[in-house]
């Protein structure tokens, strides 16, 4: 399945510290609960020593997330806050601990769970950036769960017969997926419509039948509805562009509407809902947010201070930028709802300086939407690309993709070509390359902030540099594949490890002590 824009891109809608951290926690969480199939009695969670987890689980939201997921709360909501305390209130063990286990990914976790009726199970994920998530082995059997179908996981005695009467039994778009394990064989169904309860009846009552498990969907698109998108490359898509005089907001739209199956009224609408949460974001950072465990506090006002002050220049487009991206950052480090875009940790820039912009153009609200979907489709690259995770390769992929993708957007409200949006977002994501991942006390906050603002700045004058006819000389692709190539030059102390960078400076040691887990 290739990335879609609201599962992978802009999104998810979440509180907390990473997407990585946080938001695919929750969602592995969730469903290892989906997979439980009985109410949760104790959880052991496990990070693999070394893993990037093992360094920073605690203070990038992973306790959080996971408490969540298990708790069955949903991500916005506002107990998120507080899950320790809910954990205990409900006289629930879930014990976190640093373990050694054969892993593929930096970003795994080990999750054994057992229910007050006695059932246990174990589940190894993999956390894959801005999100996105992989949940691998259930038991003994390797499976592949991404969170994007209503599915099935039925567990029988051996046998050839069962598997052909289920598949007979099913709805028809459903794919079967026939695991062997040591003494009994899984069958994990996929399907994009919810598959209906007398199915699961039927299923249970077959012989050799030991258990139907339900897992729900936790991604906003689901799978199994695509047709074919009218271009793969991004060369590909500027000649599809320039062929249909389309410009980069709407052949991310088309995209979308290829992958998702649904109508170009609902995901007009889907976005709108998007923007009134990152708008609601900037009010809300704005006015001032309070949250204990954090660095940085209230800043986002103090541009609008300073200038009525005289203390620096006066209408500033940067000004307002500054002021909105710090305004969204302020919103997540204060654990309040916003948008991943494309992760949590870069989740000031695309929307601040879209925000800023928009409103010095007077930008209608069809020209905000489609300024966010060619955001998306820039994100999309990426995500086939390296994806986000910092892990891997650095914030090159958090505020470096989010600077490509905003100078995309910027060029749309612009009123320029796909080709000069392409461009545009070349330029931005060539000043980002090497950008590393080093955040202060393991909080996502500092150099977080600045590194948002300089990169929203930074997609300003790329787009105002390619709308003026600059060259960007270097094709997107071949940024984008750039950008992979120096994440494999980096040592692992710079990718989010705490082990290098500004994070072990003097300031940051004390900052640590002082904040604690
Ligand atoms: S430095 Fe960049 S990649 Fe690392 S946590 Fe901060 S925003 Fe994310």
């Amino acid at each position: 399945m290739l990335p879609t824009i609201f599962n992978d891109i802009i999104g998810p809608v979440m509180r907390g510290q990473s997407s990585s951290h946080t938001a695919a926690t929750w969602r592995i969480a969730r469903i290892c609960l989906d997979i439980l199939n009985e109410p949760l009695k104790k959880a052991l969670v496990e990070f693999d020593k070394d893993g990037a987890w093992a360094t920073n689980y605690m203070e990038q939201g992973t306790v959080m997330g996971i408490n969540g997921g298990l708790l069955g709360l949903e991500i916005t909501d506002f107990r998120m806050k507080n899950t320790k305390q809910l954990v205990e209130e409900r006289d629930l063990s879930i014990i976190y601990k640093i373990g050694s286990y054969p892993t593929h990914h930096v970003n795994t976790v080990r999750i054994s769970l057992s229910g007050i009726n006695g059932n246990n199970i174990l589940v190894y994920a993999a956390s894959l950036g801005g999100g996105s998530f992989n949940i691998y082995q259930v038991n003994d059997f390797k499976v592949d769960i991404r969170g994007d179908y209503h599915e099935l996981l039925v567990l029988i005695k051996s046998s050839k017969v069962v598997p052909e009467r289920i598949k007979s039994i099913i709805p028809k778009d459903a794919v079967v997926n026939q695991i062997s394990g040591k003494y009994s064989m899984l069958l994990n169904i996929k399907s994009s419509k919810e598959i209906p309860r007398e199915t699961k009846q039927q299923i249970t009552k077959l012989p050799n039948t030991q258990e139907v498990i339900v897992v729900n969907p936790i991604l906003p698109i689901l799978s199994g509805n695509d047709t074919e998108v009218p271009f793969t490359t991004i060369e590909s898509l500027l000649k599809y562009a320039e062929r249909e005089n389309y410009s980069l907001g709407d052949v991310g739209l088309i995209y979308e509407k290829c992958l998702s199956g649904l109508s170009e009224a609902g995901l007009l609408n889907k976005m709108k809902e998007i923007i009134r949460i990152i708008e609601n974001s900037i009010n809300t950072g704005i006015e001032g947010t309070i949250y204990e465990d954090r660095i940085l506090h209230h800043q986002s006002h103090l541009i609008k201070k300073a200038e009525k002050n005289n203390r620096i220049l006066h209408n500033s487009i940067l000004n307002r930028i500054i002021s909105y991206v710090t305004a969204i950052m302020e919103v997540k480090s204060a654990m309040e709802v916003f948008v991943a875009n494309p992760t949590a940790g870069s989740c000031g820039t695309v929307g601040g300086v879209i925000k800023a912009i928009a409103e010095e153009l007077k930008s209608n609200e069809d020209e905000l939407i489609k300024s966010y979907f060619a955001a998306g489709i820039v994100g999309v690259y990426f995500a086939v690309g390296p994806g986000f995770s910092a892990e891997e390769h650095g914030c090159q992929v958090e505020c470096g993709a989010a600077s490509g993708m905003a100078a995309a957007a910027i060029v749309q409200l612009f009123g320029g070509t796909a080709k000069q949006a392409i461009d545009a977002s070349s330029m931005a994501i060539q000043n980002m390359i090497g950008l590393i991942c080093d955040p202060v006390a393991d909080r996502v906050e500092v150099p977080c902030l600045g590194k948002n603002v300089n990169a929203a700045v930074n997609a300003y004058t790329s787009a105002s540099m390619i709308c003026s006819g600059f060259d960007a000389v270097i094709p997107l692709d071949e940024v984008i594949q750039t950008v992979s190539r120096v994440s494999d030059q980096m040592p692992s102390c710079v990718k989010c490890t705490g082990k290098g960078g500004l994070a072990i400076t003097n300031t940051a040691a004390d900052l640590k002590r002082k904040l604690g887990n």
